[in-house]
């Protein structure tokens, strides 16, 4: 099947959505998103956004599979155990879609990489599970500018927020009221859930559909179930993003 026809194909059934259309796919296809983390938020997120042809992806993600991932991490299969995460992932989400570009970095990051491996990316979502790599990337967005699309999960509990300082809060100005992520049990329904969530936020943001999650927070509470979203402000003596203007 000639490529055009395949795209037209493939796509079919969220072009129609309002606000999308031909240009809104164009834009998908001309995007760039870093998924920071491919565990249970990225498996989701990534998932999502190579079947709705985001045009290259990077997946950056140093861990080596284990048996207790697999609960919710389903890009991933049990013979893979002991093998590196990104490229496995890479490789389902290529026989998913072979029309884009995925490009799997087993890179650690950190304060003094994250800038760099983010890159020209048109967006990143960090789908991370601990604080302190958080914050390198929470900075590195800030210094080059590129929106960052954050989500946390604990429990049935599920955070998620659009990040573009100085026009909405940074990680740092909130993240501390946060509850701590010390190896919390996460159901795999809870980072489906929240990366899913992710991959919508960066789609609405990239072919332009209706308003980002920006200076706010939504709360899923899965227990009850309930969803609430509250503003968020900046904090003026925010370590990461004060005096940014
Ligand atoms: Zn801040």
């Amino acid at each position: 099947m000639p490529r055009s026809k395949r795209h037209t194909e493939r796509y079919a059934r969220q072009i129609d959505t309002p606000g999308w259309g031909a240009e809104g796919q164009k834009r998908l296809g001309a995007s760039h998103v870093f998924v920071a983390g491919i565990g249970g938020l990225g498996c989701a997120a990534a998932t999502y956004l190579a079947a709705a042809g985001v045009g290259k992806l990077t997946i950056c993600d140093c861990d080596l599979l284990e048996l207790s991932n697999l609960n919710r991490q389903v890009l991933y299969s049990t013979v893979d155990v002991g093998s590196p995460k990104a490229p496995l992932a890479a490789a389902r989400l290529r026989a998913l879609n072979p029309d884009i570009e995925i490009i799997p970095d087993l890179t650690e990051i950190d304060h003094a990489n994250a800038a760099g491996l983010i890159g020209d990316a048109t967006v990143v979502v960090d789908c991370l599970d601990n604080l302190e790599t958080r914050v390198a990337l929470n900075r590195a967005a800030i210094a080059t500018r590129v929106p960052m699309v954050y989500a946390a999960c604990s429990e049935l509990t599920g955070h998620l927020s659009f990040l573009r300082p100085p026009d909405t809060p940074c990680l740092e100005c909130f993240v501390s009221r946060l509850p701590p992520a010390v190896e919390p049990a996460i159901p795999g329904v809870t980072p489906a859930t929240m990366g899913s969530l992710q991959a919508m936020e960066v789609v609405k943001y990239l072919t332009g559909i209706g308003e980002p999650l920006a200076g706010r927070l939504l709360i899923l509470e899965g227990t009850e179930p309930r969803i609430d979203v509250i503003q968020i402000e900046r904090d003026p003596d925010c370590p990461a993003c004060r005096g940014l203007s």
